[in-house]
């Protein structure tokens, strides 16, 4: 039986607003084991990602690099549960996602992991508001509450005035904006993004690189594939691909955040 005691104790913590265990304590959030992806191709193979060994701790912000055909791409479908690994293990949050059924892999990526890519993804009909809104969860049902979490999400990327507008009347990087305020949503885990200012010119890829590694933290971890050289000043981590290994000079160097 739980004393008055330690109620109190509970309620002192929660008081101070802190949840020690959350905030001090730095996590695995991925542990890849020997994780290889092969592809057949023209009767032969395409080994894209070869016995890779990888840790991502929560709340970092990491950047995946390397030239084209390295296998960034593959990596980051396998983080993202949007493939499976031909062999080895890819463990999220503590569990092992190659052993999971279909469905449950893609519940698991709906609660816990938001994407961004390339090309936005955007629906042209629908303003940015609506393109965030179709993505919070049905059960937020209250539309007071739904048009309120839409604001909220569009000002955290720097949106709060453009909700109205279609993205065919938005610059390339407001509609980038829009579609990471429709991949925090449902406030996932894991941002993963590829080559999201590849479209872009170089200083809106820049401030875009920027917003993406601030939504990094204690609850969040960003994983962005990027060919862009500001990077390495932008993320905590830098992984650098090449020929499907982690290239073994950077394998795992850290750098200071600018
Ligand atoms: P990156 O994102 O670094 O450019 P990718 O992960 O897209 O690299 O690709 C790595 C390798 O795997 C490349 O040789 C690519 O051609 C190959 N590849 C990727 N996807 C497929 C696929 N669906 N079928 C066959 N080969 C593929
Ligand atoms: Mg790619």
């Amino acid at each position: 039986m739980p004393s008055d005691t330690s109620t109190e104790v509970m309620t002192i913590v929660s008081e101070n607003g802190n949840d020690l265990s959350a905030s001090q304590e730095r996590v695995p959030v991925y542990e890849l084991q020997g994780v290889s992806k092969s592809y057949a191709l023209g009767g032969g193979q395409v080994h894209a990602v070869k016995e890779l060994d990888l840790t991502i701790e929560s709340g970092d912000a990491v950047a995946i690099v390397g030239p084209s055909g390295s296998g960034k791409t593959t990596l980051l479908q396998l983080l993202g549960g949007l493939d499976r690994p031909s062999t080895g293990s890819v463990r999220f949050e503590g569990r092992d996602m190659a052993a999971m059924g279909d469905g449950e892999l893609s519940s698991l990526r709906l609660r816990t992991i938001g994407f961004v890519f390339q090309q936005f993804n955007l629906i042209p009909t629908l303003s940015a508001a609506q393109n965030v809104e179709v993505a919070l969860a049905p059960a937020v049902q209250k539309a007071a509450e739904r048009r309120e979490m839409v604001r909220g999400l569009l000002e955290s990327v720097g949106l709060g005035e453009r909700g109205v507008h279609v993205p065919g009347t938005l610059s390339g990087g407001e509609q980038q904006r829009v579609a990471i305020a429709r991949a925090l949503a449902n406030a996932p885990h894991v941002l993963l993004a590829d080559e999201p200012t590849g479209n872009l010119d170089t200083a809106t890829g820049a401030e875009i690189l920027d917003l993406l590694m601030s939504l990094s933290g204690v609850a969040r971890t960003v994983i962005v594939v990027t060919h862009d050289t500001g990077v390495a000043q932008r993320a905590h981590r830098i992984i650098r691909m090449q020929d499907g290994r982690l290239a073994p000079d950077l394998a795992e160097a850290r750098t200071t955040p600018a």
